[in-house]
């Protein structure tokens, strides 16, 4: 454990069974959990209310969150169910665009929901408070207490609080973890940004321009002229009266980048084939903050004496291009979290070999699972440049050769394919598919 800190228990110091930094969806989740199970834990958060300073593309998959509250979609705040998936192919001027749209989408068991984090974590907070939760709100912890190698409690300004245990929920950067040595501060080739934009539309309007059912919704990737060039790409969800647009790109590649964050947003609001749903829309939110792309193999140290990490700050996240994904992985480490931490509660030893139970509860969830499954992507991303280059453009010539009537003379398409498959070379096409469907 880095850092030693306070060494002796002022009788005005608070004690609780838990501590959670973060009322994010991890935080949330494990607040629930714990105060249902009759122990005192208290959440302090730095923001104003619980998502206040919370920001994702705008999907959550459904499965994780059942298990703590089955059939929570008919109680919670979601936006809209996806009952459409799209992900397009950019060039500058022109858009390939897959679309699947299939009943099956909409099965419980399966369902993914657009959210509004300030609203959807708002309300999750409050149900972690009926279940007697406590939450402390505008309090940024600063520090941890640690006294013999092992995390007693948070300190806040001038305030310190005490716990049998600490969970750390708070989010991608987790100063606190970095502070005492659990976790490396983040690399920018294992670190991506994102920047995105709510956009207000009435709901008839977003209903009909994506052509969807009422109270359906679409997800949608993009890849290619977005970024430039760069590894990365963009994202656009409908909510029941908006519209979430955003691009998310790799700090280490972004970094000698001529094309800011902010204008890659500009280039998707802006592209032919985005720019006529956004039509006489009104950007009511913008949000920028750091995701951790390193995956399985970037995983820091999970729990030590008296502490945990969960959700962002265990560096817990997918991203494969069409599904990106960490929003179901919080809420899933929460649980276990809460798990673990009962159990420590009934031996009476939060010691990092009682607590090592949440290791092997990873390890038999789906989150340690699919991020091993996953592990190859951030590489093959990174070798594989075409994807944001040069493939979109090789779509774009083939779509026109099929297209495109103008009475010159007629060539077979299999001549045209091969023309434009030629700029790439089929070589590196033909490897390019071989390492993605060993990376997926
Ligand atoms: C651009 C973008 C798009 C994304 N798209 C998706 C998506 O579509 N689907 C998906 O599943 N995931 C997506 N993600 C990932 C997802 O948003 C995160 O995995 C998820 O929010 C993690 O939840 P968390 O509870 O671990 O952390 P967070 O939601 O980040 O919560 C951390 C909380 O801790 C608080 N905090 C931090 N430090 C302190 C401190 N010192 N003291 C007190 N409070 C503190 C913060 O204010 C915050 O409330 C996306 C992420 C980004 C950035």
């Amino acid at each position: 454990m880095g850092q030693e800190g306070k060494s002796e228990v002022s009788e005005d110091t608070e004690r609780f069974d838990a501590i959670i930094v973060g009322a994010g969806l991890a935080g949330c989740t494990a607040a629930y959990l714990l105060a249902e199970k009759g122990l005192e834990v208290v959440v302090i958060e730095r923001g104003s209310f619980a998502g206040s300073k919370n920001m994702t593309g705008g999907r959550l998959y459904g499965h994780s969150l059942e298990k703590v509250i089955p059939g929570f979609a008919e109680r919670a705040p979601v936006e809209r169910r996806v009952s459409k998936e799209r992900i397009s192919l950019l060039t500058e001027d022109s858009g390939f665009t897959i679309d699947f749209t299939s009943e099956s989408l909409k099965d419980p068991s399966r369902a993914s929901y657009t959210v509004l984090r300030s609203k959807f974590d708002s309300w999750y907070a409050e149900q972690a408070e009926s279940n007697g939760a406590m939450f402390i709100y505008d309090i940024c912890v600063d520090d941890l207490i640690v006294r013999e190698g092992k995390v007693c409690g948070v300190i806040a300004g001038e305030d310190e609080m005490e716990a049998d245990v600490v969970l750390l929920a708070d989010g991608a950067v987790s100063l606190l973890a970095q502070r005492i040595g659990m976790r490396p501060a983040p690399t920018p080739q294992a670190t991506a940004v994102g920047a995105k934009e709510v956009i207000s539309l009435d709901e008839r309007t977003v209903t009909d321009r994506f052509g969807l059912a009422s109270g359906e919704g679409c997800a949608w990737m993009f890849d290619g002229y977005v970024t430039d060039g760069h590894i990365g790409g963009g994202f656009l969800y409908t909510n029941e009266d908006s519209v979430s647009l955003g691009v998310v790109t790799t700090i280490g590649d972004v970094d000698h980048s001529a094309t800011t964050v902010p204008e890659m947003l500009r280039r998707l609001e802006g592209h032919p084939l985005v720019a006529p749903l956004l039509e006489g829309g009104k950007v009511i939110e913008y949000t920028g903050r750091l995701i951790l792309e390193g995956g399985f193999d970037a995983l820091p140290k999970l729990l030590d004496d008296g502490v945990l990490l969960l959700g962002d700050s265990a560096g817990f996240g997918i991203n494969v291009g069409y599904a990106v994904r960490g929003m179901d992985l919080a809420i899933e480490s929460g649980r276990l979290a809460a798990e673990t931490v009962c159990d420590a509660k009934r031996a009476g030893d939060f010691s990092a070999a009682s607590l090592a139970s949440y290791r092997s509860r990873l390890e038999g969830s789906f989150i340690l699972k699919d991020m091993r499954f996953y592990r190859k992507f951030p590489s093959f991303m990174e070798g594989t440049r075409n994807m944001f280059t040069s493939y979109p453009e090789m779509v774009e010539e083939i779509m026109m050769g099929m297209f495109t009537v103008d009475g010159s003379d007629p060539v077979r398409l299999k001549t045209k394919v091969k023309g434009a498959i030629g700029k790439v070379g089929l070589w590196n096409l033909a490897m390019d598919v071989k390492h993605g469907m060993g990376a997926l």
